[in-house]
């Protein structure tokens, strides 16, 4: 991970580094305390991992804090997390007693420093209610929700909203995930790093082994879609579109993914992928390791177009990454993906398989049209989707909370 934001000038520029520091001076020896459930495994620790360093060298006093938890707390974290996202989850009440004792147990660990704190961001549902425990907090407190929370299983929302509602902020992925809550809202979409390995640029030779490695025809039009084998992303979806796309153009697909074998549902969906790909030379169905970091890259990277055909999303960091190559991005009209799939200019949104097989024939009869949305798709993510501008609305929220500018604004 690059811990200094100096190694970013050459990706975007002086004058956004130049912005970001003069919001680190303005927020230079300001206590700020990241509190999330995990050090490593999952997108958020992912985030605080490059975050909190990046802080750090801009001034700030930034640090992470990890709760401690027994198994049954995480049934516990894991069943409001699924609540939240609007699963059917029944917690008993010696439950909710248990994740309220938990985080009394932590609240008694880390309470000097979250009192002290300018700042405290508290990262998803498992350590809400440290705020209640800590009743002489002197700063601002913000919930971070990294999840969709917009249609709850009611029972769950109702237990754990008292414990968010008395933040001073929520910070939302894209507006579509929020609730109504008695304080300021904000929306922070997530964003890659264009030089950590799944982003940065490969070399040719690189780039051709991986090719080589899948056996794939460097004469043909080649389609990819990187995805969890899950219904939501439709990888059969992506097979339908690209049958009747081969009715006429002799093109080739790779539908990439993680093993799939702890997950019951996800070793179902590949059965079916595969049943759907069997006999067609032309179908590459890859299992890959999880560090394949590099070889997702450079698969990105050797496509003509990235798929991401969705029917459910959450932002959608495959289309990031797709886009973030040059790539046009044939996306499914869902959730984040719509904020950055644009049509004509970044790719096009589909919601059939019809319509993505239409898509597809279009962007490979029309290469030069190829050419400049893949163009057109890079700026926008440069724009908007790095981590720079990530960090960028995390400083520019705290100044503006700890400059007492959202204060007004508050609904109660
Ligand atoms: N990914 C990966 N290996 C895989 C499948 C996906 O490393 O086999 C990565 C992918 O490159 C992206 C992330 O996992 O960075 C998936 O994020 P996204 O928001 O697209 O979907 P999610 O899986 O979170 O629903």
């Amino acid at each position: 991970m690059n811990t200094t934001i100096q190694v970013y000038e050459s990706v975007v520029g002086r004058p956004v580094l130049q912005q970001l520091r003069c919001l680190g001076e303005k927020l230079a020896g300001r206590r700020v305390v990241h509190v999330n459930s995990t050090r490593e495994g999952g997108g958020v620790a992912e985030i605080l991992n490059w975050m909190v360093p990046l802080m750090d060298d801009l001034g700030i006093d930034a640090t992470w804090e990890v709760m401690h938890g027994t198994p049954e707390f995480f049934a516990t974290t894991k069943a409001i997390h699924n609540g939240l996202q609007g699963f059917t989850a029944d917690i008993s009440p010696r439950a909710w007693e248990h994740y309220r004792a938990v985080n009394e147990q932590n609240a008694a660990r880390l309470r000097p420093g979250l009192e002290e704190a300018d700042l405290v961001v508290i990262h998803d549902p498992q350590p809400a209610s440290l705020l209640a425990l800590c009743p002489r907090r002197k700063g601002k407190w913000i919930w971070r929700a990294h999840i969709d929370i917009s249609h709850p299983y009611r029972p769950v929302w109702k237990t754990l909203r008292p414990f968010v509602e008395h933040y001073d902020a929520s910070i939302f992925s894209i507006a579509q995930f929020a609730q109504l809550l008695p304080h300021p809202q904000f929306i922070i979409a997530p964003s890659i790093d264009p030089l950590s390995e799944k982003n940065i640029d490969l070399s040719a030779q690189e780039i051709e082994a991986v090719r080589g490695q899948f056996g794939l025809d460097p004469s043909r039009p080649l389609l990819v879609q990187i995805s969890r084998f899950d219904r939501f992303k439709d990888p059969v979806g992506v097979i339908q579109a690209f049958q009747l796309v081969k009715k006429g153009i002799p093109a080739q697909l790779v539908l990439a993914g993680g093993g799939a074998t702890d997950d019951p549902e996800g070793a179902a969906v590949l059965d079916e992928v595969m049943e759907k790909a069997a006999g067609d030379p032309d179908i590459h169905v890859l299992l890959l390791p999880p560090d394949a970091h590099r070889t997702i890259n450079a698969l990105q990277r050797l496509a003509d177009i990235v798929i991401q055909k969705s029917t459910r999303e959450g932002f959608g960091l495959t289309v990031t990454e797709g886009l973030w190559k040059a790539r046009p991005v044939i996306g499914g009209d869902t959730g984040g993906i719509r904020l950055q799939v644009i049509n004509h200019h970044t790719g096009f949104l589909v919601s059939t398989p019809e319509g993505a097989a239409h898509r597809i024939r279009y962007l490979l009869h029309h290469r030069d049209n190829m050419t400049a949305i893949g163009n057109i798709g890079r700026e926008f993510v440069r724009e908007n989707f790095l981590l720079t501008r990530h960090l960028r609305d995390y400083l520019t929220l705290f100044f503006a909370l700890l400059s007492g500018e959202t204060e007004n604004k508050i609904a109660v």
